[in-house]
């Protein structure tokens, strides 16, 4: 989904939620119409874009300039919150329309958030540890006046890790002596005040969304009843049961992972090591490569050399050197892979209109920020495929920074466990409202039952705070 797609659908809930007379009772006529016409303006726009270059000594002793974003959606049901990623495709349209999902999202958890996010135009790869510390430091330095735990608070997100939080938020005690800094980063190193668990969240939160709607949900579903109108949510309950079929017949589910870092790498080791829901994971990918085998990949060996290497083998000597038994394919051919379920945990617009007829999978979830296109969501949706969206899916690693940011406020800190069980908690609420919804109202799709659920939120909050006169 791109920024004017996510809009798109903003209104679209907007104006089935001005039909249902059961919403906001108090608001008739023309009143009802213009307070509508008033949270949409509000809704799909941004309250603040702010673009820097930030001067950066290299070590070979240029100075280069460059591009970074910080964008501040709305904060209405809270503190600005979203990632900084540092990629070198970053762009003001790509980093609005995050924040744009972070308002969305937290919304939907009911997360006391707004929604942000930054951006910058690096590839992390290039650049020295140095070099990265002194981009790191500069962003905060540019950014200070807009960034803080009561105002907005930044997360790792693609291309940053624990690492850089950790330079920020020293940054930022720099600027701002004596005054609360834990809390004015997520994401941070346990050390620092970061919550056990943090850098696993997005990935065991991706996960579990997932295996929530299949050994949970499904798994307890009794059956449900579908009109003649009804072919999607049926197609889709179908499948959906027989891939629970496989589970209670004790046979594997076959998945595949597209992109091996934070998320990717985390939901990959879920799937392999989960023993409620087993899995073949054949297939895992990342910026360079895919590595590919029917009949099950070494995840932990993987994750190993990721780790040491920063990336996957890209040749047969390295896997076999790392006793992991796999055909080296294209980056991109893992999305038509021959799998049941493939998780997207790479980048944005990895599915559009030229590869969604070759999907096979037929339950995909977003790991990743907006990584379907709005033709292959359509697609693949009239196809009866089943896609977890990222602002349902994605969450665990949002979750968790909240509970960091509470920590971090009290300086009395979560065990791993108590944090997992909180973000579980979460998620299990969450994904109930949208499957139960979604399949009992038959609505128009599940990411458009995310965004219902966002927009209600945030329409009652904008109508009770009286922003809306
Ligand atoms: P990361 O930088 O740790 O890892 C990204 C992975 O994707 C790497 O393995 C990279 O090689 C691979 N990749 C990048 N471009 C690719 C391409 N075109 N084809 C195949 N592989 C590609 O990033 P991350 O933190 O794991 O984030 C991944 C996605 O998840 C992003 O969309 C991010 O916005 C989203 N996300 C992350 C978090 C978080 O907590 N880190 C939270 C919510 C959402």
């Amino acid at each position: 989904m791109d920024l004017a797609q996510t809009q798109r659908i903003i209104k679209n809930t907007l104006q089935d939620l001005q039909k249902d007379e059961l919403f906001i009772t108090q608001l008739q006529g023309e009143n009802r119409e213009k307070t509508f016409a008033s949270v949409e303006e509000i809704l799909t726009t941004t309250d603040k874009i702010i673009k820097s270059y930030i001067r950066v000594s290299k070590d070979d002793g240029r100075i280069v300039r460059i591009p970074a974003y910080r964008i501040q959606h709305n904060n209405i049901a809270g503190f600005y919150k979203g990632g900084i990623r540092f990629n070198e495709s970053v762009n003001e349209e790509e980093v609005e329309n995050l924040a744009v999902l972070m308002t969305l999202k937290n919304a939907l958890h009911d997360l006391p958030f707004g929604g942000a996010k930054g951006g910058v135009v690096v590839n992390p790869n290039d650049y020295s540890d140095r070099e990265l510390n002194f981009i790191s430091k500069k962003y905060v330095q540019r950014f200070a006046p807009d960034l803080g735990p009561t105002h907005d608070i930044p997360a790792p997100d693609m291309g940053t890790n624990e690492k850089i939080m950790d330079w920020m938020v020293g940054e930022y005690k720099t600027i701002h002596p004596g005054q609360n800094y834990l809390g004015a980063f997520t994401g941070k190193s346990v050390d620092n005040g970061g919550a056990k668990g943090r850098r696993e969240a997005t990935g065991k939160g991706t996960f579990f969304s997932y295996f929530w709607l299949l050994h949970e949900w499904i798994g307890k579903q009794k059956s449900l009843h579908f009109n003649e109108v009804d072919k999607v949510h049926k197609t889709q309950y179908e499948k959906l049961k027989s891939l629970y079929k496989k589970h209670v017949d004790e046979e594997e589910i076959t998945i595949a992972i597209q992109g091996f870092g934070n998320v990717g790498s985390v939901a990959a080791l879920e799937a392999y090591a989960s023993k409620e829901l087993k899995h073949r994971v054949v297939a895992v990918s990342d910026h360079n490569v895919t590595l590919y085998n029917p009949n099950g990949i070494n995840i932990p060996g993987l994750i190993t050399y990721q780790n040491k290497n920063g990336h996957l083998p890209e040749s047969k000597g390295e896997l076999e050197n790392i006793g992991v038994y796999a055909d080296i394919k294209g980056r991109g051919d893992i999305l038509t892979l021959d799998v049941e379920v493939l998780i997207l945990a790479a980048a944005e617009r990895q599915i559009t209109d030229k590869n969604m007829r070759a999907i096979k999978a037929e339950l995909l979830v977003e790991g990743a920020n907006a990584p379907i296109d709005a033709a292959a969501d359509q697609y693949l949706n009239e196809k009866g495929k089943i896609i977890i969206p990222d602002i349902l899916a994605n969450a665990g690693g949002v979750m968790v920074s909240y509970l960091e940011w509470k920590q971090d406020r009290i300086t009395q800190f979560f065990t791993n466990e108590e944090t997992l069980r909180e973000m579980s908690m979460q998620m299990t609420q969450s994904c109930e409202k949208v499957f139960n919804d979604y399949f009992e109202r038959k609505l128009e799709g599940i990411r458009y039952t995310c965004y219902l659920h966002a927009t209600k939120k945030l329409f009652t909050l904008l109508y009770k705070q009286g922003k809306l006169f």
